[in-house]
This record gives C-alpha cells, sequence and structure tokens, in this order.
C-alpha cells in the first residue's frame, strides 16, 4: 500500500469501543497504509474490538493489563514474534477511581492515587521500555494528555496531577530514547465523550464550556486526534520530541470566558 505510514508497523493500546481516542488514531493511521496491532484490557472489551479491527483488516489482537508487567511482556514478546520490529506505539490509557473524579483532591486517597499514577503514568514508561528495545531511528511513541495537567478542572483531581507528571514523564523518555533516533511526543486533547471521560463529575458541563470558549468555539472530535496523531507519528513528525501538542479548539491559550458566551 502506499500513504504516510505505508510499512510502518504499531501497536494501538486504549481501544475500548468506537468512540475511544484511539478508535480515532487507528482510523487515521490505516487510512495512511499503517499495519497495526491493538490491544484491549480483558475479556469484557474483546467483543468490542474484534469487529472494529475486523472493519480496516487488522488481525493481531492482544489482552493486556498495564498494571501487569508479566502481561506487557506477553504483548511485546508476541509482536517480536510476528514482526521482530516496531515503528510506532499508541498508549490511549488512563484509569482513576470515579468516586474520587468529583469532590476535592485534597480527599484522594493513598491506594487510589497510587493505583492512577501505576496505570495512567508509569505504563506509558514501561511501554517505552519495552517498545524502544524493539525501535531503530524513526520509532515513535505518542500518549494522550489533558489540560487538567497545566490548570485545575473541575472533578480532574487525582488525574490532573498523574497527567502533570506523564507531560514531564515524555521529556524525560524523550531525551533518553532520542539518542536512538526516537520520538515521545503527547497530544492534549480537548473534552470528548468516551467512557472515561463518562467517569468525571459534571463532564457535560466541561464539554459545554470548551465549546462556548475555546477560539474555534466548538469541541474537538476523535478524527481530528486522528489527524494529530498522524502527524506525529509519521515522518512528517520527523523534527518533533518531548512535545506535548494541544488539539482542542484552541481552548488552552484562552484567559477566561468569551465574552459572547452564554451563561451555562
Ligand atoms: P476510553 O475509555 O475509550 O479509553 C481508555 C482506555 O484505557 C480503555 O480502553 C481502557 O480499557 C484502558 N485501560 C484502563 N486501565 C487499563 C489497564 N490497567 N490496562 C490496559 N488498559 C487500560 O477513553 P478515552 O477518552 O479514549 O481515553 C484515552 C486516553 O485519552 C486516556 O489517557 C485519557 O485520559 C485521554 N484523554 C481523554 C480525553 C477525553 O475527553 N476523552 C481528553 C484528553 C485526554
Amino acid at each position: 500500500s502506499n500513504g504516510l505510514m505505508a510499512g510502518k508497523r504499531g501497536l494501538i493500546m486504549g481501544l475500548a469501543n468506537d468512540k475511544s481516542i484511539a478508535w480515532g488514531i487507528a482510523k487515521a493511521l490505516a487510512a495512511q497504509g499503517a499495519e497495526m496491532a491493538f490491544s484491549f484490557q480483558g475479556d469484557a472489551f474483546r467483543k468490542r474490538v474484534e469487529p472494529l479491527a475486523a472493519g480496516i483488516g487488522v488481525t493481531e489482537l492482544v489482552d493486556c493489563d498495564v498494571s501487569d508487567g508479566a502481561s506487557l511482556d506477553a504483548v511485546f514478546d508476541r509482536l517480536k514474534e510476528v514482526w521482530g520490529t516496531l515503528d510506532f506505539v499508541v498508549h490511549a490509557i488512563g484509569f482513576s477511581d470515579k468516586n474520587e473524579l468529583r469532590g476535592r483532591y485534597v480527599d484522594t486517597s493513598a491506594a487510589n492515587f497510587q493505583m492512577t499514577m501505576d496505570i495512567s503514568v508509569y505504563s506509558f514508561t514501561a511501554v517505552c521500555q519495552r517498545a524502544a528495545a524493539m525501535m531503530g531511528p524513526g520509532g515513535s511513541l505518542l500518549t494522550l494528555t489533558y489540560y487538567g495537567a497545566e490548570k485545575v478542572m473541575p472533578h480532574y483531581n487525582v488525574m490532573g496531577v498523574a497527567k502533570a507528571a506523564l507531560e514531564a514523564s515524555v521529556k524525560y523518555l524523550a531525551e533518553d530514547l532520542g539518542k536512538d533516533g526516537i520520538r515521545v511526543n503527547a497530544i492534549s486533547a480537548g473534552p470528548i465523550k468516551t467512557l472515561a471521560a463518562s467517569g468525571i463529575g459534571d463532564f457535560r458541563y466541561i464539554l459545554k464550556w470548551n465549546e462556548l470558549n475555546s477560539p474555534l468555539r466548538r469541541n474537538v472530535t476523535q478524527d481530528e486526534v486522528g489527524k494529530s496523531a498522524l502527524y506525529l507519528l509519521s515522518d512528517l513528525g520527523s523534527g518533533v520530541t518531548g512535545e506535548t501538542h494541544h488539539v482542542d479548539a484552541g481552548y488552552h491559550v484562552v484567559g477566561m470566558k468569551s465574552v459572547d458566551a452564554p451563561d451555562i
């Protein structure tokens, strides 16, 4: 095939259903000729992911719980067996107890803090360790973050602290792996209605606020995140590493409510 991703092989992690940001990215990469494997979390998601994979010609599906090092090893061992080398990985995974994605950050429990950091932050580093060992120059690693890392957003709480750590880890990973010609970046996506987002308190209000106050006066789509991911994962992004790229209709540059926004 031809296209910007022709001849490139990569793993997409974090596909839950057709609303997932990972699905927007997978579609954009498939349209440009990428060969992909999908990982999903547990049998509950298998039946949702299988038809999506089949629809774009993906046959390599692997079960992976990123909080389990042995499970991660199994995924990369499998890819080593079928492909040998790897060109890209998309990490679209985050998790926190939804009871702590409301109320006050100050009330976060130690157990949920540690779990949130492990699944939403350390797992990307753990993935990079294993993936980089299979990559040559031109390899590209991508994770997903949110503006709640930079500024306080209602209910984002411990996940905001985790995303701040994730963005910092992208910089350290970029430095370490840059010597081998491997790039590491993040996309900071605006709010999109997904399974993970539905766990955040008052998410509808956050969506509406962004729609009314972002420079583009709308929310972004999973397909728009997909197009920006294509840029960072393909040769178009060859000079970019350590970056957190906002795909948020410009919301992150705004300092106050728009003069034309109605009260909500
Ligand atoms: P989603 O629910 O579709 O995807 C989240 C994925 O994380 C699911 O596939 C889930 O199975 C996976 N996951 C959770 N714990 C896991 C574990 N232990 N092992 C393996 N997988 C695990 O939701 P999404 O919104 O597409 O989320 C993808 C990423 O995008 C997340 O990092 C999220 O924080 C980020 N993000 C989302 C938004 C938004 O508004 N939706 C905005 C910015 C960033």
